[in-house]
């Protein structure tokens, strides 16, 4: 595609390039800033308040051991102040592996002779979401290449078909997307479909390596055309997106101030940050040999997730299974609000994989293959309340009217409710013996140090009704 071409797409009103690359570099390039002015940005954190990017990088520029340490402590509080012990689950589905892209990293790279290529049709992706939803699944992201064959429009249908797959009490009540960013009438087909979140990650804010990763006669070569994709969708009514960069492809200081900046500019615009960020670190993927010096080792990776925590206080975190079991159980206690778990990326991988990640099927290498079922127990086991939970969404409580976090005690009153419904519903349907022996302790516990009066009373007859009936989905 010529440059001409992919300049011709319309961008959003706001179609700005809004990385100062010399600022964000200025102020990497600042000496480490004062004890004090690291415990003001902590300080300010702590109070909820959204980071500007010059705190940002004040954070960032804390070395010390204690410093470092004071850092961990306040995402850890802040997390908890804010998130009390949800951990929101889901599972990704690859519908197809088309791509006319050539990204450096992905073994979806149109360049890569190695890969199987693959789309399901739609009877496929029907098992694909059977054998989901026989796990106890309730929320899952579909993700494509990028290819002209997965047109908006049937993108909306392999979405409409997941959300019609039922298996017993099976259901799926929440489509994210992970996909190439779109023009306005795209977005504004797909957002017809019921989705969720519009996950687009950068990849890189530094220009310089987008343009020597992404071919430039590609789509996903036009830098401001990926940068504006979320503005498109805001405008096109879609007010749920997701920002992300792919760890390891430049430094990872300078990607923390780009999501920083992204977050803050759509706040700005738009009335309503990224609903998420994401911040997968570069695997090892079949038919990439890539070394780019920037690889980003567990200690830096830790600290990037509690300063993003800290950053921007009300945007959800989310860790992939790219991680290994160890570090995901890590960077949940200071910063992660939502996992993946029980994935397989292969095409078509949850009928036909084995126990072994078959390389040239997956786009990259999953770190945690372990089943729902054995996640759900260690995070009950660990504190966590696993929740499943879709009512915000249904109920149209997104965009700036996310009330998670604007209305006072909604959490306690909303969310943890809504968690140990899905929970219970988990437990009864799908959970192993052992599983559901921590669930229902678990369960107990939460109730019984919930305050005593109509919104306990009422939370009990509906947990009472999911494990004596067949009624299920009893969100408030
Ligand atoms: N094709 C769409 C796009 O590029 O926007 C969908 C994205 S891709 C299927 C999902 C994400 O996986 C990419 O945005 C990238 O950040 C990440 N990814 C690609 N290759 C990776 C690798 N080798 N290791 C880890 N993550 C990778
Ligand atoms: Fe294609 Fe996305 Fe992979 Fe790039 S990251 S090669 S666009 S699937």
């Amino acid at each position: 595609m010529s440059d001409r071409m992919t300049q011709s797409r319309p961008l959003s009103s706001n179609g700005i390039d809004f990385i100062d690359e010399a600022n964000l570099h200025g102020l990497l390039e600042r000496p480490a800033a004062e004890p004090q002015a690291v415990r003001d940005a902590i300080a300010k954190s702590l109070s909820k308040e959204a980071l500007s990017v010059e705190e940002t990088a004040v954070l960032l520029s804390a070395t010390s051991p204690e410093l470092i340490e004071e850092i961990y402590a306040a995402a850890r509080q802040l997390k908890r102040d804010v998130y009390g012990n949800r951990i929101v689950l889901f599972a990704p589905l690859y519908i197809g592996n088309d791509c006319i892209n050539d990204c450096a990293y992905c073994a979806f790279k149109r360049s890569n002779r190695d890969v199987e290529r693959r789309t399901l049709d739609l009877a496929e992706v029907r098992r694909q979401v059977e054998a989901l939803e026989n796990k106890g699944h309730k929320r899952l992201i579909v993700v494509f290449g990028e290819h002209p064959r997965y047109t908006p429009e049937l993108m909306a249908e392999y979405i409409r078909t997941v959300y019609d797959v039922r298996v017993g009490h099976g259901e799926i009540r929440r489509v994210n997307v992970n996909a190439a960013p779109m023009d306005h009438e795209g977005y504004a087909i797909i957002k017809e479909a019921r989705i969720g979140t519009f996950q687009v990650f950068q990849e890189t804010y530094h220009h310089e390596t987008y343009r020597r990763l992404h071919d430039p006669r590609t789509p996903k070569g036009d830098y401001l055309w990926r940068l504006d994709g979320l503005s498109r969708a805001m405008e096109s009514g879609l007010d749920d997106v997701g920002i992300g960069a792919l760890f390891g492809l430049y430094d990872w200081r300078f990607e923390v101030l780009g999501l920083v900046s992204h977050a803050l500019f759509l706040q700005n615009h738009y009335g309503a940050g990224s609903h998420t960020i994401s911040f997968p670190r570069l695997r090892p993927a079949c038919g990439v040999d890539l070394k780019t010096g920037y690889e980003v080792d567990d200690d830096d990776f830790k600290r990037l997730i509690a300063i993003l925590r800290l950053a921007v206080p009300y945007t959800g975190l989310i860790c992939t299974a790219r991680e290994s079991a160890e570090i995901r159980r890590t960077v949940m206690e200071f910063g992660v609000s939502q996992i993946d778990a029980g994935s397989r990326i292969e095409l078509g991988g949850y009928t036909e994989a084995g126990d072994a990640q078959a390389m040239e099927r997956e786009q990259f290498e999953l770190g945690d293959i372990r089943p729902l079922d054995s996640v759900m127990r260690e995070l009950m086991v660990d504190g966590y309340l696993p929740s499943f939970c879709t009512a915000c969404y249904r109920l149209g409580r997104t965009g700036e009217h996310f009330m998670e976090f604007s209305i006072p005690g909604f959490i306690k009153r909303f969310c943890t409710p809504n968690a140990l419904t899905t929970l219970e519903e988990y437990l009864v349907d799908y959970a192993s013996p052992e599983t559901r022996a921590a669930g229902e302790k678990l369960i107990q516990d939460e109730v019984d140090a919930l305050p005593d009066g109509a919104d306990k009373a009422d939370l009990e007859r509906r947990l009472k009704q999911i494990r004596e009936t067949d009624s299920r989905d009893l969100y408030i």
